[in-house]
């Protein structure tokens, strides 16, 4: 229990009285007052009220600050605060009152002041906000990265906020009821509190209404009631979720005719990137040299593109769906992807992974680890633990595409690499030690407190070793160009913010999300076979590099790439195919 010993609030200043005339080491008076105060007998109602009024003032500075932000002046944003304070508090009685009447309900209490805790850290360290997209591409992260979010910091909050509501409710004594009365009255104490946060928001919709749809980020702000309606739909989704078909994509995939007298097979290498901004390439005009390697490889670098999510898990099933942006986002049942159709007509198909996973996207397909078979050595060099450099996702290629079976090999060999990429906050853990042209790096995990440049030198730094692995994988397919015909197509899967605007990190909602997040590189590069073989204008190639494409071409792209015929392909979402027939 958490508490069994109360004392009463005369005893417990008698006590102080009686020590302030025996000089004995007790609490000083105020003390004493506070603790009577804290230990007074109240009715439930009246603990909920004062719990939910704390949570409202400790746990929702994020939002406040925001609200804050958006008003301007303070005749504007003292309104909204003080409307939004109202509806917060009485969510909050509604929530605390429903987990009232337990016997743990002192404990239950205090988890929620916990959680209330945590959330605020991880807001205002990354400006962030819990929805539940946001909540479901954290579920999905590994310990490593949650390793990366960790800090002394954190514990520093959460003490700060929740150690007054903890001692608090350690002394709180809650007059009990019988039990249908308590049950009576929890009912009527959430019902009431719901009953004024409807009533509150009819009465306030004029500036309620227009602040909540142009700042949707702001629902997502209360705590805790966000994270814990984030929680449940992640939780509960599966539930209703009825698996969902699986509707195939592969029926009429089959290879063109440019297989039937092939002297070579072709040789396609997929890079989905991490978190790299389309901004920050040198190839794309950024100032600092963050791509030299890249830059002496006659890329093509895109500079127009656009990312499907502003996450991983959103982001990479969509690339690879047939489905577009649009569709994918309202889609029903699952489908299956670019792989499937791929792997249907014939080719050999690998995913190499060196980061959380493929987000089902190679469930399919043959599907390795990058960290998988490392010689020793190798894996001393480059990990940490399981966590590796993406120069891993190079290491032992040969040997991964001779283990390819023979047939399918003959007629050609898709490689999808899934990087670590610039992946935050720690990206220090990027690059090599010995390869960080930008210094002095941030190595802290709490962005907003490292500088600004320091912050940049790290994410550089990363973008510096994505350069280094893109040129040596076109090295490699130039090495294997007298065995196939050889390209390779990178697509980061979303941007990143890094302090603009007070922001870090990604994931925010689509449309609210800043440029920034959605704005990616691509970088194509073919091998002169595979040019011949596509029948490419290079000039035709080189007058689309500021054309806008987005994720929603990578299927359609690669199937042209590949010249695999299927009913679902596009050739207006063929980022080439128009150059194909001008070749
Ligand atoms: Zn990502």
């Amino acid at each position: 229990m958490l508490r069994s010993l109360a004392r009463s609030p005369a005893d417990a200043l008698d006590t102080a009285r009686q020590s302030s005339r025996s000089n004995a080491p007790v609490a000083p008076l105020w003390l004493a007052r506070l603790e009577a105060w804290a230990a007074q007998p109240r009715p439930m109602h009246n603990a909920v009220l004062w719990l939910s009024a704390y949570l409202a003032l400790a746990a929702n500075w994020p939002l406040w600050i925001e609200l804050a932000r958006i008003g301007g002046a303070p005749s504007v944003y003292l309104r909204s605060i003080g409307v939004m304070a109202l509806l917060l508090m009485a969510g909050t009685v509604a929530l605390l009152s429903l987990i009232a009447g337990a016997r743990w309900s002192k404990a239950l209490w205090f988890a929620v002041v916990l959680l209330a805790a945590v959330v605020q850290h991880y807001m205002l360290a990354y400006r962030i906000v819990l929805d539940p997209s946001m909540l479901a591409n954290a579920s999905q992260t590994d310990a490593h990265e949650v390793a990366d979010l960790l800090s002394g910091r954190l514990l520093l909050h959460v003490l700060l906020v929740a150690a007054p509501a903890g001692w608090w409710l350690w002394h709180v004594r809650i007059v009990r009821a019988s039990w249908w009365t308590a049950i009576w009255r929890q009912l009527a104490l959430c019902l009431a509190a719901l009953a004024v946060a409807a009533g509150g928001a009819i009465a306030t919709s004029r500036d309620l209404a227009p602040l909540m749809r142009n700042h949707v980020h702001l629902r997502y702000m209360l705590n805790p009631l966000a994270p814990l309606y984030s929680g449940a739909t992640v939780a509960l989704r599966p539930l209703f979720k009825r698996s969902r078909r699986l509707i195939p994509m592969t029926g009429g995939a089959a290879l063109g005719a440019s297989y039937a007298a092939q002297g070579k097979p072709p040789l396609f290498v997929i890079v989905v990137g991490e978190t790299a901004r389309a901004d920050h390439f040198a190839l794309n005009g950024y100032a600092r040299d963050t791509t030299p390697e890249l830059a002496q490889r006659q890329v093509l670098s895109y500079r127009n593109v656009h990312s499907c999510g502003t996450n991983t898990l959103a982001s990479v099933p969509c690339m690879f769906s047939p489905l577009g942006k649009v569709a994918f986002e309202a889609r029903k049942d699952e489908y299956e992807n670019l792989l499937d159709v791929l792997q249907a007509s014939g080719l050999a198909v690998l995913w190499i992974e060196n980061q959380s996973g493929c987000k089902d996207v190679c469930n399919r397909v043959p599907h390795a680890f990058a960290v998988d078979g490392l010689a020793p050595e190798v894996k001393a060099a480059l990990c940490d633990g399981d966590e590796c450099l993406d120069q891993a996702l190079l290491s032992g290629l040969d040997a991964r595409l001779a283990a390819l079976p023979a047939e399918r090999r003959a007629k050609g060999v898709v490689l999808v690499m899934h990087q670590m990429g610039s992946h935050g906050p720690a990206y220090y853990k990027r690059s090599a030690p010995d390869s960080k042209p930008f210094v002095p790096e941030c190595r802290s995990n709490a962005l907003a407190e490292c500088g600004h440049a320091a912050l940049l030198n790290g994410y550089d730094n990363s973008i510096r070793n994505t350069d280094r692995v893109l040129a040596r994988t076109i090295d490699w397919l130039k090495a294997n160009s007298g065995t196939y015909d050889t390209a390779m197509l990178y697509q980061s899967d979303h941007g990143e913010s890094l302090g603009e605007y007070g922001l870090f990190l990604h994931g925010l909602p689509y449309g609210i999300a800043p440029e920034v997040q959605k704005h990616v590189p691509l970088v194509a590069w073919f091998s002169d076979g595979m040019q011949k073989r596509e029948r490419l204008s290079t000039q035709c190639l080189q007058g689309d590099l500021d054309q806008p494409y987005s994720h929603d071409n990578l299927y359609h792209t690669a199937l042209g790439v590949m010249d695999v015929r299927s009913p679902s392909y596009k050739a207006g979402l063929d980022m080439f195919a128009h150059c194909r027939a001008a070749g």
